[in-house]
């Protein structure tokens, strides 16, 4: 049986990874000819995600397509769906792509969020800043990730540069969160609706990239727990979801308010390959394919470190005994995410420990 994923990034590979022991084989369609999934799957390389001509190739003989980024134009993946099962379905990619259709789908659901503001003029921008206090976040709706696009104003002062760096572009304003702390839920769906859900997740970011994860995410009330699948479910029905579904929450007090969410596998869920009793690429795999869920109960304690802009040295790295590396085969450059690290055990004490010291040791940030 082969399955199709659009795009070939690491997500892809990962997913791939986890498929071959299921007997799955795969092909990818990327932009680069030397995607990191191209070395577990058979590459299909398109000028663009639109074009026509190599979402045919790509879609040739596949059992089924799935995706590992969520800024597939939602016309390739309905043209595809005419042809084969597309799943998670297109309408999660045209709920997620755009920050204030998003939000307004949260908030819809009884899902809290920051304060939002929709700005398309520098005077809506001004309205906007006024309306929600500062200080306040400036974002792009549409192709930002991790951190890319986005301005925080912490006063009238900041309208003008703010408004200069991102005009153009259709832009949100959003209340700026003193949050406690970042959490994600990675929740998954199957095709005949059961649904599982992986403990939470405590995210710590730099300059708007994940740096590091902690599963179980330390100090968390049962209620917060139930407080985060509660929304989990409300979105995961909404779309009648199929797949992995990851939402980024930031927790103040006993609050959860929802940031964004991923229609796909995502980063803060890594730990789950070593540390829960089923990854969360095997169980997105699964809910697609139709097989029953695997179980999501962690196995100990992990602590996820990503490894960005360089890769240290390996046997460093492996020196620790609950050290395990996953590199990306990504050619080095400044911000980009080129592996990981998963430290796991049974204590979490000892775990964090280990995790510290491992990135003061290679000078993580
Ligand atoms: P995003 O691209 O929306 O995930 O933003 C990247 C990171 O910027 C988040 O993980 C937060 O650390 C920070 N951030 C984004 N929006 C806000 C906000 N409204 N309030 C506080 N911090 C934010």
């Amino acid at each position: 049986m082969r399955v199709g994923i659009l795009g070939g990034g690491q997500l892809g590979r990962m997913l791939a990874l986890a498929g071959h022991p299921l007997g799955l084989r795969f092909r990818v369609l990327d932009t680069y000819a030397d995607a990191p999934a191209g070395a577990m799957a058979e590459l299909v390389v398109g000028d663009s995600f639109d074009a026509r001509e190599a979402l045919a190739r790509f879609a040739e003989g596949l059992e089924l397509v799935t995706y590992e980024f969520e800024n597939v134009p939602v016309a390739a993946a309905e043209f595809l769906a005419a042809q084969v099962p597309v799943l998670p379905p297109p309408q999660a990619l045209a709920a997620s792509q755009d920050r204030l259709t998003e939000k307004t789908f949260f908030n819809e659901l009884g899902v809290p969020t920051p304060g939002f503001q929709a700005v398309d003029s520098r005077e809506a921008l001004e309205f906007a800043l006024h309306e929600l206090g500062s200080p306040a976040v400036l974002k792009t709706r549409r192709l930002g990730y991790d951190g890319k696009g986005q301005r925080i104003l912490c006063s009238a002062a900041d309208v003008q540069p703010a408004w200069e760096a991102l005009h153009g572009q259709t832009l949100i304003l959003e209340s700026f969160v003193p949050f406690d702390r970042e959490v994600s839920l990675l929740s998954v769906r199957g095709r005949d609706g059961s649904t599982a859900f992986y403990p939470l997740i405590e995210n710590y970011h730099h300059e708007g990239i994940l740096r590091r994860s902690i599963a179980p995410a330390p100090s968390t009330p049962p209620a917060l727990q139930a407080q985060a699948e509660e929304y989990g479910r409300q979105v995961l029905e909404a779309l009648d979801y199929v797949g992995v579904l990851a939402i980024e929450f930031f927790q103040q007090g006993d609050r959860l308010l929802a940031n964004e969410m991923a229609p796909r596998v995502h980063n803060s869920g890594h730990w789950t390959i070593e540390g829960a009793e089923t990854s969360q690429f095997e169980n997105h795999l699964r809910a697609v394919l139709g097989l029953p869920l695997g179980a999501t109960a962690p196995r100990g304690h992990a602590v996820m470190l990503n490894l960005i802009g360089e890769i240290p040295e390996l046997a460093a790295v492996l020196a620790l005994p609950s050290a395990h590396a996953h590199l990306y085969a990504k050619e080095p450059r400044p911000g980009r995410k080129l592996g990981h690290i998963t430290l796991r055990g049974d204590a979490e004490d000892e775990v964090r420990r280990a995790a510290t010291g491992l990135e003061d040791s290679l000078e993580l940030q």
